[in-house]
């Protein structure tokens, strides 16, 4: 488990002549000389929620410790979040969660509770507060400066690489062998492209995640999601509960509200919507939100639609694949008509997972809505590019240049990939096996709790060579990022819970060109999650992740 450095010089030599990305030998060396004591190699069941808080809300699994804020240890109660000496009482915290669980109620920042079997389904029916963080956490302004500035640049990546048909197709067909759900993503886009089929309205509302490694002081993009980029809604309610909390208690806790940054994302993403729904000009068509059966994480997507309604007069529908298959239909001009409604915009949260397509029903609602002329957030090639088989090839020497001209922005980009290796390479496979804890291994799938951490890459490796060579291409190896670890109090379920922990920024992009003209092309607020840091390596889920802000400093 531990991370032996008798290897390291081969390692490092190695991975340099190996490297695709040309990983940055400084974050090798960090990551190599993390040691075992800094994180523990395997996720807790628990964690993967957060993963899954990518996409969708999914409840978390068992979490048994509870601490409530009275029964906080003391040399955790007496941590500030703005570093200072003093001493926070319990009773004092007792009363920050106190409010901000009301703010989150009286607000909806929330979502649907579990325990109540109806409320994935109605609107209103048991809900619980989102789990947040009581304080944002800190982030140095350089790192945000720098996610931001790359978010029109992946906009516009995005958009250059989804019309490279035969880079999608070329790249990703060793994985469609293995992997069925790339397969038939790849074959609509096939489809589409013998009827020579072209998206002239295209709209992205991506999601950008990164982390910053400790050692290297380096902000490393974790991936980009092309589809169902989720929590602009409660994400945009968060900064707004923080900095409701520090207006009221930022001297007690030595934080100034001025420094949570406003997150515009709900506003923004509502606005991109809007705007591709007049661009497809049709004024009685509505947005069509794509949606599954049951979904605990609705109040994230109503928020989108509402501010659509409200602000922007544009109504909205909500279907899962099946309804869609069954009410819809394509008119000859090209118009999508669904339970009786012309469709100018198709919004995907759904759609994502082999999960959301248990049948050829789905397949071939998919297939309808492509086939059609509503602009599709995302279109089949918009989302092959979000793909985690796409970043690896795009961090390969030469490729980027392939898509963006400007020598600053290949270089702008360049600098935030991680290391990313596909796994038809022998030596780095070896290499992985002996060191597994410097890497993670990751399927293509979208949607938390997939990816392979520590000793278990090792047995994944060997067991996917054993089944022969073709599955490994079902997967790629990155570079496992070491963000630094702070204390935070995490709520959830109306209980604090003091953590170490850790964070994931995500910045939103938003992205709509018609044709030549670009109309959209901007940050659209962010992200933060933080999630604990280590797990009970007794196996006792012992940490959560939640929603949470920026404080910049
Ligand atoms: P998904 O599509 O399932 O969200 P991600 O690539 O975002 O896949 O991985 C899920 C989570 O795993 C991330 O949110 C992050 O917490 C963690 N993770 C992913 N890649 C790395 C990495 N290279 N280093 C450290 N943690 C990682
Ligand atoms: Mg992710």
């Amino acid at each position: 488990m531990g991370v032996g450095c008798s290897n390291l010089s081969l390692f490092l030599s190695l991975s340099l002549s190996l490297s695709p990305s040309a990983l940055p030998p400084l974050a090798l060396k960090a990551a190599a000389a993390s040691g075992p004591s800094r994180y523990t190699n395997s996720f807790p069941s628990s964690l993967l929620c957060f993963t899954s808080l990518q996409h969708h809300y999914c409840p978390y699994t068992s979490f048994t410790m509870s601490l409530a804020p009275s029964s906080i240890p003391s040399q955790l109660a007496a941590w500030k979040p703005g570093g200072s000496d003093e001493v926070l009482s319990d009773e004092f915290l007792e009363m920050v969660v106190n409010d901000a669980l009301v703010w989150s109620a009286l607000h909806g920042l929330v979502v649907g509770d579990r325990s109540n079997s109806r409320s994935g389904k109605v609107p209103g029916v048991g809900m619980v507060h989102a789990p947040f963080a009581l304080t944002p956490t800190p982030l140095p302004m350089p790192y945000w400066r720098q996610a931001c500035e790359l978010a029109p640049l992946f906009n516009e990546l995005v958009d250059r690489v989804s019309l490279d048909a035969d880079f999608l197709q070329n790249s990703l067909s060793r994985t469609k062998k293995v992997d069925e759900f790339t397969g038939r993503l790849l074959e609509i886009h096939l489809q589409m492209l013998s009827l020579d089929k072209k998206e002239e309205i295209r709209l992205g509302l991506h999601r950008s995640d990164y982390m910053v490694d400790s050692e290297t002081d380096m902000l490393y993009q974790i991936e980009l999601n092309t589809i169902s980029s989720s929590f602009p809604g409660l994400g945009s309610l968060v900064a707004d509960l923080h900095r409701n909390v520090l207006g009221h208690y930022g001297k007690d806790l030595g934080l100034d509200s001025r420094n949570v940054p406003e997150n515009p994302a709900v506003n923004q993403f509502a606005k991109a919507l809007a705007k591709a729904w007049s661009e497809y000009n049709a004024s009685s068509a509505v947005v069509m939100v794509v949606v599954q059966g049951e979904e605990r994480n609705m109040y994230d997507q109503y928020w989108l639609s509402t501010v659509l309604k409200d602000k922007h007069g544009v109504a909205s529908i909500r279907k899962t694949l099946a309804e869609i298959d069954a009410q819809g239909h394509v008119l000859p001009d090209g118009t999508l008509v669904v339970d009786g409604h012309s469709v100018a915009v198709v919004y995907f949260r759904a759609g994502y997972t082999p999960n959301d397509y248990p049948s050829e029903t789905e397949w071939r609602a998919r297939l309808l809505i492509e086939s059609s002329s509503a602009v599709k957030c995302p279109s089949i090639a918009y989302h092959l590019v979000g793909t985690k088989k796409i970043q690896q090839e795009l961090a390969k020497p030469d490729i980027l240049e392939r898509f963006v001209e400007n020598k600053d922005h290949v270089a702008t980009l360049r600098k935030c990939f991680a290391g990313l290796w596909s796994l038809d390479n022998d030596e780095i496979v070896r290499t992985a096996m002996d060191k597994p804890e410097l890497f993670v291994l990751k399927p293509q799938r979208e949607g938390g709790g997939n990816n392979i951490y520590g000793t278990d890459v090792r047995e994944m490796l060997i067991k996917l060579r054993n089944e022969g060579n073709d599955e490994l291409a079902a997967y790629i190896l990155m570079q496992r990022i070491f963000p630094k670890d702070s204390l935070s109090y995490l709520i959830r379920d109306g209980i604090s819970h003091t953590e170490k922990t850790i964070s994931e920024l995500g910045i939103y992009g938003s992205y709509l060109r018609n044709k030549d003209k670009v109309i959209i092309n901007e940050q659209s607020g962010y992200l933060m999650r933080t999630k604990v840091s280590s797990s009970n390596e007794g196996g006792v889920a012992a940490g959560f992740a939640v929603l949470d802000s920026v404080y910049l400093t």
